[in-house]
Parts: structure tokens; C-alpha cells; sequence
């Protein structure tokens, strides 16, 4: 897809802040610093509209795009490699699960994880979440850039497993950099904007 328009909207906390559910949201969940942002400019060909990673603290908040007149794109908040008080992970907490239980126009979310480790604590609740929710999800393994193919079947089967997936195919490769995945991910996006 081509995009022209992409429009960041607000960093919303509770559901009053949320824009309209006028169009299909997607989630793209996934710890800082995974590479979520590399991820929506990849795919909408620019080279700095997401915010990349800010502070721990100023994550706890989603943040949304809209693309298009088509979609919203939503960047949903890891703990990362934050150390954040019990305080304030309960809160992360309720905001997800006042989030992907609410949220109407929730079409898919997008799990990115990276490619080169075992998907982490985090990665497995943000899984669940989503399982327990009923959220149909794809999980992104991003940076294989930095796998040798040889590699790749072990990253994947490992990444199956961890995050106890139905099917491996439940798994895109993706890199920022060499852009593979990109059209893949593009036909994922669009098979539910279509739904
Ligand atoms: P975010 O915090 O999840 O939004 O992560 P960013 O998109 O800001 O990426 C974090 C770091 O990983 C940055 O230094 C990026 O350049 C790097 N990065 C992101 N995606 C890729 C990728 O596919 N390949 C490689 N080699 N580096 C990447």
C-alpha cells in the first residue's frame, strides 16, 4: 500500500481519550526499544514519523496514528527494559486490560517481538492478553537482518514454542533495515481492513 497520510493523533491513557471508533484500529504491542516505531515507518515509507522510543514512564501510554483515512494505528506500551515500581505496573496493567477489553474497533494486534531472542516474560503476558481477550494477533519477529538464515528455522521454532503459538506460521519475519516482511505484513493488515 502507498501511504500519503498519516497523522499522529494523541498519547491517549483512558478510554475517554481514545479517538472515535469510527475505523479499524490496529495494535502494535511489543517492549521499548524493540523496534515498534521502525516498524510502522517501514511500512508507511517514512524515515522519522513514530516517535521512537522515549523514556520509561512517558511509555505508558498509547499512542495514536492515523493512516489514511483508513485505519488507526495504535503503539501499545511494554514495561521494556524499564525498572518500574509495582505502582506503576499495576497501572500499565489496567490501562491494557481497560484497553483490549473495550476497545470496539480493534481489528488485530501485531506482537512484535525480536527475532534474535526467546520472546520474554512481557512478550508471553502480552500474548495471553491477547488470547484471553479474543484479540486475533500476528506476531512480528523484527531485526532478522541481524540472523544468519541459517539460523532462522531455531529463532522461529524457538519463538513457537515460548510463546506457545498455534502455528509457526502465526510468525512473520521482519526487518527493518533489508525491509523483508514488509509486503507480508502489508497483505496481514490488509486481509483485516477487508474483513
Ligand atoms: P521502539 O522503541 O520499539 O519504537 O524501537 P525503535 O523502532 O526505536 O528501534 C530501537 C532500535 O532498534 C533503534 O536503534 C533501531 O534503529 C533499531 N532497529 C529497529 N528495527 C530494526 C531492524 O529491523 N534491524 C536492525 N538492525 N535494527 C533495528
Amino acid at each position: 500500500m502507498e501511504v500519503h497520510n498519516v497523522e499522529f493523533l494523541i498519547s491517549a491513557v483512558r478510554p475517554e481519550q481514545y479517538p472515535d471508533p469510527i475505523i479499524p484500529e490496529i495494535a502494535l504491542a511489543g517492549r521499548s526499544n524493540v523496534g515498534k516505531s521502525s516498524f510502522i515507518n517501514t511500512l508507511i515509507n517514512r524515515k522519522k514519523l513514530a516517535r521512537t522510543s522515549s523514556k520509561p514512564g512517558k511509555t505508558q501510554q498509547l499512542n495514536y496514528y492515523q493512516i489514511e483515512d483508513l485505519f488507526y494505528f495504535v503503539d501499545v506500551p511494554g514495561y521494556g527494559y524499564a525498572r518500574v515500581s509495582k505502582t506503576e505496573k499495576a497501572k500499565w496493567g489496567d490501562m491494557l486490560e481497560t484497553y483490549f477489553s473495550t476497545r470496539e474497533n480493534l481489528a488485530l494486534a501485531l506482537l512484535i517481538v525480536d527475532f534474535r531472542h526467546t520472546p520474554t516474560a512481557d512478550d508471553i503476558q502480552m500474548k495471553e492478553f491477547m488470547d484471553y481477550h479474543g484479540v486475533p494477533y500476528f506476531v512480528i519477529a523484527t531485526k532478522t537482518d541481524k540472523i544468519k538464515k541459517s539460523q532462522w528455522n531455531k529463532h522461529l521454532s524457538d519463538i513457537y514454542k515460548t510463546l506457545n503459538l498455534e502455528s509457526i506460521d502465526q510468525i512473520l519475519p521482519f526487518s527493518a533495515e533489508t525491509k523483508e516482511g514488509k509486503d507480508e505484513a502489508w497483505e496481514i493488515i490488509q486481509a483485516v481492513l477487508d474483513g
